[in-house]
């Protein structure tokens, strides 16, 4: 298990270095990580090779069980934690260390992409803007890998114009639950997913999401 750390200082940001004078030392290398990040780096490459790796065939076999139990595996080792707030059992480290591991995991076939959405779009858009009682619902759920997420916004006819999408989300009559309709597609995790972070327009025109949770009535998942 890894120990948490105060994120590092953050000296350069985002494309200032192109308009400011700065000094090669500001800038981020390699060589500036930390020891607690080169040991994450470790555990990382060691998971990829030993655990990760072997299993390449039954993932690409679409065996989610199999992919299933890796990302549980990641998630003890404290992986799947790194943006997740300690509160809800992550180590609430800095994008740098989330790259590192990115970086490393990338020699795992489609487990790689499995892991990235779990990780960036399944669960972040939770820790940035989820509320109180969701994150406490899902968070901890997410980091352990006891639950594995998805990011639902693509659909046939909208891609990068993801504001186009089609889907649309109404206040159900007696103004208790809304109710989808539409459909979604390219969605990493979706044959495995316990939770669904679904992209709608409400009343045809006001962009939301919605958390919905795998076994909802009416959510079907089709084949991969
Ligand atoms: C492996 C994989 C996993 C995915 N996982 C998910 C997921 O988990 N959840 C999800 O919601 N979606 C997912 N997607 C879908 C992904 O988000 C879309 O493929 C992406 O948004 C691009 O949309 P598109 O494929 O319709 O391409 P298009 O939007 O049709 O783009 C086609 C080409 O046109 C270019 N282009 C588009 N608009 C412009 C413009 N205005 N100006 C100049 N060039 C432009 C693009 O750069 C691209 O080269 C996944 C896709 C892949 C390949």
């Amino acid at each position: 298990m890894i120990t948490p750390v105060a994120a590092m200082t953050k000296r350069v940001t985002g494309g200032s270095f192109l308009i400011e004078d700065i000094r090669p030392e500001d800038i981020f290398t390699l060589e500036d990580l930390s020891d607690v990040q080169k040991e994450i780096a470790r555990t990382t490459v060691e998971f990829a090779e030993k655990q990760a790796q072997p299993q390449i065939p039954a993932i690409e076999e679409k065996n989610f069980e199999v992919t299933k139990g890796l990302l549980r595996k990641a998630g003890e080792l404290g992986l799947m934690g790194i943006d997740v707030p300690e509160e809800y059992g992550g180590l609430a480290m800095d994008k740098v260390t989330s790259a590192l591991i990115a970086d490393k995991i990338a020699v795992c076939g489609s487990f790689s992409l499995a892991f990235s959405a779990h990780v960036g779009i399944g669960t972040l858009p939770l820790v940035w803007y989820g509320n109180a009682e969701q994150k406490g619902k899902y968070l901890a759920k997410l980091a352990s890998g006891e639950w594995v997420a998805s990011y639902a916004l693509s659909e046939a006819s909208s891609g990068s114009d993801a504001m186009n999408i089609r889907t649309q989300a109404k206040l159900s009559p007696d103004g208790k639950h809304y109710v989808l309709n539409g459909e979604k597609m390219w969605i990493s995790n979706a044959g495995m997913a316990n939770l669904f972070t679904v992209f709608a327009k409400v009343d045809g025109e006001k962009f939301s999401v919605f958390l919905i949770e795998a076994g909802t009535p009416g959510l079907m998942v089709g084949p991969e």
